[in-house]
């Protein structure tokens, strides 16, 4: 409000100026012209971009404050779950404020490009920051952040040479070992999606019921309780993403469950992303690719590495010491999209198998 006020001071200004300068009405007119250009180019410096978030408040907050502090370009932002988003993203059409969707998870991104919301980009410097395989093929969303979907295990009964690959969690050896979050969420989705793009529907059927016939107990609602009931004792083995582990490991350094990557002699660590695209009624496209771009960016990444526990997707960017010393992390190279692509087989899959 305050920049609007000196735009219509500055504007009368001149406009006093000019009439005072020139009596034609001609005259009057071109200056007219000249003093609303003027004026848009006052608008241009205090530009704003405007954020639709899935990512929470306090991990996004410390980003687009430091964006406002080197290029005076503004932000706001509103927070709430990608469907809500993306289905009002969708019904704003045109009208829409917002000129960047950002969330977690490839599937979700891959459903706003899907429902239309997104554009298409040409950005040299997201190319160079960011690997193929988290980009979206016609670059409408590019990761940002790499969070890896890992396995957990009790230190005390649970010799990590017993430990390989997600498939192998199907074996009978895990019967009553087995903790899960529950199928309804994302990362699950996307877990099983992209053992269906590697193994084919059949045998990804075949491994997903392995592992709820092998479950202690019935799913958990976060990744957090899951490594909490393998603390506890009430199972012995999870599958979480890294950064849930990380707190608590932060928490209590001596907790009694560790970190297992999975080897590539499956499929590698299954990763996803935290990723954003340009809205396709974006008011301010320019200004929100270099807010894309600046995220990409060394500084920015090193941020993410630290405030979240999340894996930098920008590979000249180092993790930070606690992360690193889960070991090295042999991420699985497909293109991510393929988690979207496939997250409706994955659904129904897992309900055939009856994995709540
Ligand atoms: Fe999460």
């Amino acid at each position: 409000m305050k920049f609007l006020n000196k735009t219509i001071t500055l504007i009368s200004v001149l406009m006093l100026t000019a009439c005072s300068e020139n009596g034609g009405q001609k005259e009057e007119y071109t200056k007219g012209s000249e003093i609303t250009q003027e004026a848009k180019n006052i608008e241009a410096k205090t530009e704003k971009v405007v954020v639709y978030s899935s990512r929470k408040e306090h991990l996004i907050k410390p980003f687009f404050e430091e964006f406002t502090a080197n290029t005076g370009i503004e932000i706001d932002y509103i927070t709430d779950k990608a469907g809500p988003l993306v289905t009002r993203l969708k019904a704003e059409g045109a009208r829409t404020p917002a000129d960047i969707f950002m969330t977690v998870d490839a599937g979700n991104l891959w459903l706003a490009k899907r429902e239309g919301v997104l554009q298409s980009v040409t950005s040299t410097t997201l190319e160079n920051n960011i690997p193929n395989n988290f980009q979206d093929p016609d670059n409408q969303w590019f990761g940002l952040t790499v969070r890896a979907r890992t396995m957990v295990y009790d230190t005390n009964k649970v010799n990590p040479k017993e430990l390989s690959s997600y498939e192998d969690l199907a074996d009978a050896k895990w019967k009553g070992r087995l903790c899960l979050r529950t199928s309804k969420k994302v990362y699950n989705q996307s877990l099983v999606a992209m053992l269906i793009a590697r193994h084919g529907e059949a045998k990804a059927e075949s491994i997903v019921k392995g592992w709820v016939d092998n479950l202690a107990t019935a799913p958990f609602s976060n990744d957090t309780k899951v490594v909490k009931a393998i603390e506890a004792g009430q199972c012995e083995v999870g599958i979480v993403n890294s950064y849930y582990f990380g707190r608590l490991e932060k928490e209590n350094p001596d907790i009694s469950v560790a970190l297992y990557l999975p080897e590539n002699s499956g499929q590698g660590v299954h990763v996803n992303i935290s990723g954003a695209g340009i809205t396709k009624h974006a008011k301010n496209p320019k200004a929100a690719l270099q807010l894309i771009e600046w995220l990409s960016s060394k500084s920015a990444q090193q941020m993410y590495a630290g405030l979240n526990l999340e894996y930098p997707a920008n590979t000249s960017v180092e993790s930070i010491e606690q992360v690193q010393a889960w070991g090295e992390l042999n991420a699985d190279t497909m293109n991510l999209s393929k988690a979207g692509e496939l997250q409706p087989a994955a659904v129904q899959l897992m309900d055939r198998v009856g994995y709540k």
